[in-house]
């Protein structure tokens, strides 16, 4: 037998984390890192912090699950929490990005159901978007990776260039329930959807019925110095799907809707035996604890800033490698120029410079650091990250 225990579908590298220490990961013989990859912008408290750290001890020893069979004191408090501070009038929690993609889905089918118009099932997205794995995720994400060899996908999505107004709207006919765009594209190559792009597709589903979904799972929960991404563009969607810090490292997604995109979820429609478990729902809560204090965001905007100009002080000293920067708050990127492949300078920043981010599309290299960081990270970084860039040398042959 050669297949590993571990299903073999990811390439994982040789960093091999056993602890985690604030904005550091310790590795299995003992090695640092600076962790500005942050689980994928999930640590957004970094890890070990003291707070979610005892909120889910205490929780863990008092009730950890009971199924959605009975009340939920836990979930009421959190959704109340989370609909006071955005768009959304309902919750429904999930256990990962992908599921809260589905329950988007879902809800925008239903709307249309119950609203007499059962046609309008087809949600437009984007090109190079990232929405998840599953087979309704997968559908939406026009990408062949993904998607090769899982056919037949979910019907029902058409696919329009990421911040192309006229193509998305010459996409919408009468079969059409809404848009689904992450505000800030992730895996995709850190762009912006340009405050245009948005608005016109908010303007676009006003005067045409249709639902705006955004996918915030990377790009919501304060990483662009706002508590959602869609607070820059002054707007409101209809359903937003979140994920990655809203649990800090522990499980949790999350579908928020306003009351009118939510009125086809009615008793029986939807459910999950963990999603919105006490334990989980005490991590949700710990995150807000101390993301909702006040000066949180701003820390998040002046760190942000503060890592955007060192990076652009940085660029012109390696003019052969750095193309530009991209993204908002703490979820930058730095396009490459080629022969430099992205994948490739990270894993020549972690294996030589102790420094992790993240690769993306586009030859972009995601540098997504928890949301605590103070300048002392990011002096430490752009040490590293400027030593890297000098020492690295583009395989010729790759
Ligand atoms: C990570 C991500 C997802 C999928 O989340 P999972 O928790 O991996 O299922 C979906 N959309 C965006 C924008 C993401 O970044």
């Amino acid at each position: 037998m050669s297949i590993t225990p571990l299903m073999p579908v990811y390439p994982r590298c040789d960093v091999r984390p056993v602890r985690g220490e604030g904005c550091y990961l310790i590795g299995e013989r003992g090695e640092r890192y600076l962790d500005f990859a942050a689980g994928i912008a999930v640590n957004a408290l970094g890890h070990g912090h003291p707070h979610l750290t005892k909120a889910i001890q205490e929780q863990a020893a008092t009730l950890m699950h009971v199924s959605n069979l009975y009340g939920s004191p836990q979930g009421e408090a959190l959704a109340q929490r989370i609909v006071d501070n955005c768009f959304a009038d309902t919750v429904f929690f999930t256990n990962s990005g992908a599921e809260a993609i589905e329950c988007a889905i879902k809800t925008a089918r239903r709307y249309f159901y119950v609203n007499g118009q059962p046609k309008r099932h087809k949600i437009i997205t984007f090109n190079n978007a990232f929405h998840g794995r599953t087979m309704g995720a997968i559908s939406a994400t026009n990408q062949p990776k993904m998607r090769d060899g899982f056919e037949p996908l979910v019907p029902g999505f058409a696919y329009a260039p990421f911040n192309d107004l006229e193509a998305a709207l010459a996409l919408v006919d009468d079969e059409t329930a809404g848009f689904m765009v992450e505000t800030v594209q992730g895996e995709g190559g850190m762009t912006a959807a340009t405050p245009e792009f948005i608005q016109g597709l908010r303007k676009i589903c006003d005067e045409r019925g249709m639902l705006l979904i955004l996918d915030e799972i990377q790009c919501g929960y304060g990483r662009t110095g706002k508590f959602f991404a869609y607070e820059h563009y002054g707007i409101t969607p209809d359903i937003m799907t979140v994920a990655k810090g809203i649990g800090g490292g522990f499980p949790l997604g999350a579908c928020l809707a306003t009351e009118e995109a939510a009125k086809g979820m009615v008793f029986g429609t939807h459910g999950s035996t963990y999603g919105g478990n006490p334990l989980a729902m005490a991590a949700g809560m710990a995150i807000l604890d101390v993301m909702l204090e006040p000066g949180f965001f701003e820390h998040v905007t002046a760190m942000g800033e503060r890592m955007r100009s060192a990076f652009e002080q940085l660029m012109p000293n390696h003019d052969h490698l750095f193309e530009e920067i991209r993204g908002k708050g703490l979820m930058l990127g730095i396009k490459l120029k080629e022969p430099a492949v992205s994948r490739d300078f990270v894993a020549h920043l972690r294996d030589n410079h102790g420094l992790l981010t993240v690769a993306a599309g586009e030859n972009v290299f995601r540098v997504l650091p928890p949301l605590v960081i103070d300048e002392s990270h990011i002096a430490e970084c752009m040490e590293r990250l400027s030593e890297g860039a000098r020492s690295y040398a583009p395989l010729s042959d790759d």
